[in-house]
């Protein structure tokens, strides 16, 4: 069995000595749960001070950024790479996000090769993927998740379990509106049998997160999911006391 992943995108958010003290609470409600694996994403500038809590309390929550350049180094203002994420103590990375996608511009092609990078540095991708309102009302969401999804298959089955993929549902995003637990296993099972066409290690091995809207109320349903196996929680992830009651929902 996969084991269960829970995942906190603090977003813009939560810089500085907020940064410590919520990583303080996380690893508090994660004693809980030995079972689940937990991550934390602050933002770039709070990376380093976040390890450095985790180390001191000898924590098994992990540490991951929420973007990052494809190259290694070079004359990119204002971007940072694969290997400084890892210097700053980060073993994750989320990639692919929906508002990067929109609010940025970055299309599967950068995707994909931020993705391919992330694996040769040994960063942990969470590679994200999801529908628009527009492209649910038009019945094209299994449509576009695959498009997406293909996009980056060929790198994850490069290290089958290594990278995890995120399914989040845009119109689900901070807003309050969640997908109903059998919706979101319709695309997750979409998405384990493209895995399943280039191999059944990477189909049985990639862990599948659930995020849009996940809360302390609603995470056990969309967990219960057979292809549900873990959650990328933006939010309710600022809150300790709540990512908490999502950790032990998994
Ligand atoms: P919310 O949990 O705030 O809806 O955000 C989800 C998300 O974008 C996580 O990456």
């Amino acid at each position: 069995a996969r084991r269960p992943l829970i995942a906190g995108n603090w977003k813009m958010n939560a810089g500085g000595q907020d940064a410590c003290s919520l990583a303080l609470g996380v690893v508090e409600a994660a004693r809980r749960s030995a079972r689940v694996d937990v991550v934390i994403c602050p933002p770039f500038t709070a990376l380093a001070a976040a390890a450095h809590e985790l180390w001191e309390s000898k924590s098994a929550v992990m540490l991951g950024a929420q973007n990052m350049h494809p190259e290694p180094a070079g004359a990119f203002t204002g971007e940072i790479s694969a290997p400084m994420l890892k210097d700053s103590g980060a073993t994750w990375v989320i990639l692919g996000h929906s508002e990067r996608r929109q609010i940025f511009g970055e299309t599967d092609e950068l995707i994909a090769r931020k993705i391919a990078a992330a694996i040769r540095a040994e960063l942990q991708p969470i590679a994200c993927v999801g529908e628009t309102l527009e492209e649910r009302e038009a019945g094209k969401t299994l449509e576009v998740v695959e498009r997406q999804t293909r996009a980056f298959l060929d790198e994850l089955a490069k290290r089958p379990g290594f990278g995890v993929i995120a399914y989040e549902p845009v119109w689900a995003i901070g807003t309050g509106k969640v997908a109903r637990p059998e919706d979101a296993q319709e695309v997750h099972a979409m998405i384990r049998g493209l895995c399943a066409s280039v191999s059944e290690e990477l189909a049985a091995s990639t862990r599948i997160l659930y995020g849009g809207s996940v809360k302390g109320d609603n995470a056990e349903g969309l967990l219960g999911q057979a292809d549900v196996d873990g959650a990328l929680v933006g939010g309710a992830s600022l809150d300790a006391t709540g990512f908490g009651k999502i950790i032990d929902s998994a």
